[in-house]
């Protein structure tokens, strides 16, 4: 799973002057980003960065990650530019980057046309007679939107997300996976949880429907957006949770014949045909109770609520490619009422990040020639093999697994394959077709592109090496069904890794990002794919037991953190997560010693080399956000916030040897309240 939530973050020109002279080895430590006045941990670390910063005005949250994903941003944009400004000279696939790029950037065009191009598609639901046209109607919007293991992504407004990857019991064959879908708020606690706050917002998201069907030239506006709330409160009911998401053996892999007896009342030979998924005799369900409860639903509502819901679906979708109307009432609800964000990003950043969705591996080509040199690459590659031989020690050396455990997680970890910084064959766009001066028509084509793309593997051979992020991604990500790990170009450049600084600051930051992941191929999601990414346990029962009672400490840690008197970090809901910082972090830790060979220890700053590796990892997790965003990661995210992450070290003795942390401080946690699942 990938360390970062993926938060649409936006650039608000506050990036650090390029630093043009070659800098010295440095300590890589933001001094006056620290508050020495009190003890170790976040606020000691970050405490003076945390006072200097406000959140730039077009972000819900911003910190070391949100920095450089406006720096790579800004990079990317005069790429992008610079392609569309040699459009005639360029290559097919750059021209195609310019034009998608320009095209959303011409705002005058885009007025000039208003909502028609979106009218053959409006014109096609207003066609629908019957449950036939509406089960093709729904079949054809799906879209490769969703993914429940590698970015872990639960969430589309279409009926159904779709997934395309190996089979979970069957690493030799690919399988397309249905997930639940058909919300227009982030989860299902959006609609049914009693806070006030959730409460407030489920007006606002009826007055946001309205406000679309106006928009889009519909009567009855407020009776129209009651009904499309009332529909998608029934789906909601019949969504999983968020916890019960994670749970891969809730997945069924189910013959096509079996989609009608299993989820009765969906026209599902029209679906799946419409959804060109005919040639797939089966299809791994992971959410089997809320596809049988949707299949149900599009039974028993009136036609005429589906068609609304529908219009309102297809107008939200392609709201940022439309006139300014609608994008500012799309960022009225999903950017200031839903995430607290009080102004929109610059239209560029938009259309930046929107040229990164439908072309990601042609800019991360350019990306990677401009700003991943191959000896960066060689250093990273150094540091991963330290982490590796770290983490094989740590397994030697666990007390709780058992030898016949220990002999296949080091046959895992043999295997594991690390992507740094980009993959080995790129991928080919020669067959999307990007009309200049068509914003709304490229976009839909681009996501049509990338289904289609999805759907050719189910008749390819695997192909273990596949990447799961573009190299301009600020992000990692563990691939438990490739036994893979990828960490993009962008993620590698300071502050999480630099070249020019000492190894403890590497360590302390990337080190321990490169830790995390690799956790995850052993924790309880990595438990249950073997080195062939084959749903499998191979654990003893007594193995997973220890596990289970190691995790359950920290899961009781992580609820006591409580930002809200309402509402605490949920502990079960982000222990993987947690678990893999902490695993992170130690093995990280045993790879710096080991990167030292021996050499003594160098003072710097007025820091020693464990004080700096500790300051290293609180600064790289430094973040501030809104309370309405706070409120949605902790429904939603399987990652606790990342002021909690920050304070992950309280686990490890060696941070209060560091520090001579002791009784009585905030964060001192009694030696057997340290948890060490690794
Ligand atoms: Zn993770």
């Amino acid at each position: 799973m990938r360390i970062m939530t993926i938060v649409i973050l936006a650039a608000a020109l506050v990036v650090a002057p390029a630093c043009t002279k070659k800098p010295e080895v440095s300590a890589g430590i933001d001094l006056a980003g620290m508050d020495t006045s009190v003890a170790a941990g976040n606020a000691y670390t970050n405490g003076g960065w945390i006072t200097a910063t406000s959140i730039p005005a077009d972000k819900s949250s911003y910190g070391a990650g949100a920095i450089l994903v406006d720096e790579v941003r800004k990079r990317t944009q005069a790429l992008i530019q610079e392609s569309a400004n040699t459009a005639s000279a360029a290559n097919d696939d750059t021209r195609k980057i310019g034009d998608f790029y320009s095209s959303f950037m011409d705002e005058a065009a885009i007025e000039a046309k208003g909502i028609t191009p979106l009218k053959a598609q409006l014109d096609g639901i207003a066609a629908i007679a019957d449950r036939h046209g509406l089960a093709r109607i729904l079949g054809g919007q799906l879209r490769a939107d969703v993914d429940p293991l590698n970015n872990t992504n639960f969430e589309t407004g279409n009926l159904f997300g779709v997934w395309i990857s190996q089979g979970l019991t069957d690493p030799t064959r690919t399988f397309p996976y249905l997930l639940q879908g058909g919300l227009g708020m982030p989860d299902r606690e959006y609609y049914l949880s009693t806070t006030p706050h959730m409460v407030e917002l489920r007006k606002q998201y009826q007055a946001h429907i309205a406000a679309i069907f106006k928009l889009a030239g519909f009567a009855d506006q407020d009776a129209r957006a009651s009904r499309v709330f009332a529909l998608e409160t029934a789906i909601a009911k019949v969504h999983a949770t968020r916890v019960e998401s994670e749970d891969v053996h809730s997945a069924v892999s189910w013959k096509r014949e079996e989609l009608a007896v299993k989820a009765p009342g969906l026209d599902w030979p029209a679906l799946l045909d419409a959804a060109t998924l005919n040639d797939a005799p089966v299809l791994i369900v992971w959410h089997p109770k809320a596809v049988s409860g949707l299949s149900a639903l599009v039974a028993k509502e009136p036609l005429d609520i589906w068609k609304d819901w529908l219009v309102f679906h297809a107008v939200e979708k392609a709201a940022s490619f439309l006139p300014k109307a609608f994008v500012d009432e799309d960022f009225q609800f999903y950017g200031k009422a839903l995430n607290g964000t009080p102004e929109i990003r610059p239209r560029w950043q938009r259309g930046v990040d929107f040229t990164n969705e439908a072309l990601g591996e042609v800019v991360g080509k350019l990306y990677v020639g401009h700003y991943f040199p191959t000896e960066t690459k060689a250093k990273v590659q150094a540091m991963v093999d330290n982490l590796v031989k770290a983490f094989g020690k740590r397994i030697d050396s666990l007390g709780w697994m058992s030898p016949e455990t220990k002999v296949k997680a080091k046959q895992k970890l043999s295997t594991l394959k690390v992507g740094v910084g980009y993959p080995d064959r790129w991928q080919n766009y020669s067959g999307l077709e990007v009309v200049k001066g068509d914003a709304v028509g490229n976009q839909q084509r681009a996501e049509a592109f990338e289904y289609h793309r999805q759907l050719s593997k189910l008749h390819e051979p695997i192909d273990r090496g596949e990447w799961w992020m573009t190299p301009q991604t600020v992000n990692a990500v563990n691939l438990p069904l490739q036994n893979a790990l990828n960490f993009p170009a962008a993620i590698l450049q300071s502050p999480y890794f630099d070249a020019n600084a000492d190894a403890a600051h590497n360590y302390g930051s990337m080190g321990a990002i490169i830790g995390h992941e690799i956790s995850h191929s052993f924790d309880d999601q990595g438990s249950q794919f073997d080195a062939d990414g084959r749903l499998d346990n191979w654990w003893t029962k007594a193995d997973f037991d220890h596990f289970k009672a190691a995790g359950e400490a920290l899961a009781a840690q992580f609820d006591a953190y409580r930002p809200f008197p309402d509402l605490a970090v949920n502990g079960h809901q982000t222990l993987s997560e947690n678990i893999a910082d902490v695993a992170g972090l130690l093995t990280s830790y045993d790879a710096y010693r080991l990167s030292l060979q021996g050499t003594a220890d160098v003072v710097k700053n007025g820091f020693s080399g464990d004080q700096r590796f500790f300051i290293s990892f609180g600064q790289s997790w430094r973040s501030k956000i809104r309370d309405a965003a706070l409120r949605r990661e902790l429904a939603t995210d399987g990652h606790a916030p990342e002021q909690y992450r920050a304070d992950v070290p309280r686990n490890l003795d060696g941070w209060y040897d560091a520090f001579s942390v002791h009784p009585g401080q905030k964060l001192y946690l009694e030696p057997n309240q340290r948890v060490h699942v690794w």
